[in-house]
Formats: structure tokens, C-alpha cells, sequence
């Protein structure tokens, strides 16, 4: 019998399929917040401590932050200047190459979508993402073996649907108290090493 093994199954044969958010895991969504506070009102709020629930009622009103969320998600200008989670332009393309499924499910939708899109074309990332808006990121997710999120209710959401969940740590998270099934990651180096532990 002759048994003929594509050399793609050896390359790609990683069956693994990731999803990832993209505000807080791909980009870092404190920087372009305290960014966006500081061109609209001038005030300086450090990324860390930048989450809505810390910020409202404090440094802000909830109609200065709907403006600023605004801004920041569907302003182009504002919108490309986000910057790249550390470690994430050299673990990213790894798993990429490497063959593995990744697709990114944002809660962004419409034109805050495409302004996403067009940050990882500049990046030279040919990945998958999927403006799910608001909701729960269950249906979009079904079929993935691993989400990573910054945010701990969208992870929450996915218990029984995605076996291994993980809650990208930032300042503005660690006050969250993760429970059964959702582990904290601290870095794309770590995101990386996981990844290749399960295959
Ligand atoms: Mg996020």
C-alpha cells in the first residue's frame, strides 16, 4: 500500500483553532483610551486604570465616555493610531505560519470593524475577524478550542462553548476575581507557549 503524507500535513497539521478578542489582546485598548481622553478633554488617565466602570462617575461622565468610545472606535484617524500589545507582532505571525486557525472576534461591528481590518493589513496580519457587536461572542466562537479576552463577563459567556478560556491580564482587570475554567495570561509569550503545550 502506498501511503502518500502531504508535507502540509506535517506543517500545518496544527488542528488547534484560537480565537482572540481585539481590543486588549491584539491592540492595547488602555493606550488608545487614555489617548483618545486626552484629545478630547485634555485629561490624563493611565492606560492600566482605564475601564469604563473605573472611570465613569470619577474622571468622567457617562456622555464624555460615549463620545470618547465614539471617537476612538470609528473616528479612522484616531482609530489607526492604536498600538500593538506587546509581543503580539511576533507570536501572532508565528502561529500563523505555523498553520494554526486563528480567528479574532471583536465586539466591534460596522465601521469600527473595518477600521480594525485595515490595523492588521497595515500590520501585515492576514487573519480572520469577525465584528460580532455587542453580544455574547458564543455563536462566532463555537468550534474554537481557545479565547483569549481582556474582558471577564465576554469569557464568562463562553463557558461551555470554548474548553479553555483565558483572561489577558491588564491593570484595569486584576481586580476581577477569575473562577473555574478561565485562567489568567499575562503575555502573548505565554498566550504562545499554551498554545504549543496542547498540540
Ligand atoms: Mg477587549
Amino acid at each position: 500500500m502506498n501511503i502518500i503524507l502531504s508535507p502540509a500535513h506535517f506543517t500545518t497539521g496544527e488542528d488547534m483553532k484560537i480565537g482572540l478578542d481585539f481590543d486588549g489582546v491584539i491592540t492595547d485598548a488602555g493606550d488608545l483610551k487614555s489617548y483618545g481622553a486626552k484629545l478630547l478633554y485634555g485629561i490624563d488617565i493611565p492606560p492600566e486604570r482605564f475601564k469604563k466602570r473605573l472611570i465613569v462617575g470619577t474622571e468622567m461622565t457617562a456622555e464624555q465616555y460615549d463620545r470618547l468610545s465614539k471617537t476612538i472606535y470609528y473616528d479612522r484617524e484616531v482609530g489607526m493610531r492604536m498600538r500593538p500589545v506587546d509581543g503580539m507582532l511576533e507570536y501572532l505571525p508565528k502561529l500563523l505560519e505555523e498553520g494554526y486557525d486563528v480567528r479574532i472576534v471583536t465586539s466591534r461591528d460596522g465601521a469600527a470593524a473595518d477600521i480594525a481590518r485595515a490595523w492588521l493589513r497595515e500590520q501585515g496580519l492576514g487573519v480572520e475577524l469577525i465584528g460580532n457587536g455587542k453580544g455574547s461572542k458564543a455563536i462566532p466562537c463555537t468550534g474554537r478550542d481557545i479565547f483569549v479576552d481582556d474582558d471577564l463577563p465576554k469569557l464568562e459567556e463562553l463557558i461551555g462553548t470554548v474548553p479553555n478560556l483565558y483572561l489577558f491580564s491588564w491593570g484595569y482587570n486584576t481586580q476581577e476575581e477569575t473562577h473555574s475554567g478561565i485562567s489568567r495570561i499575562e503575555s502573548w509569550k505565554q498566550i504562545y507557549r499554551r498554545i504549543k503545550e496542547a498540540t
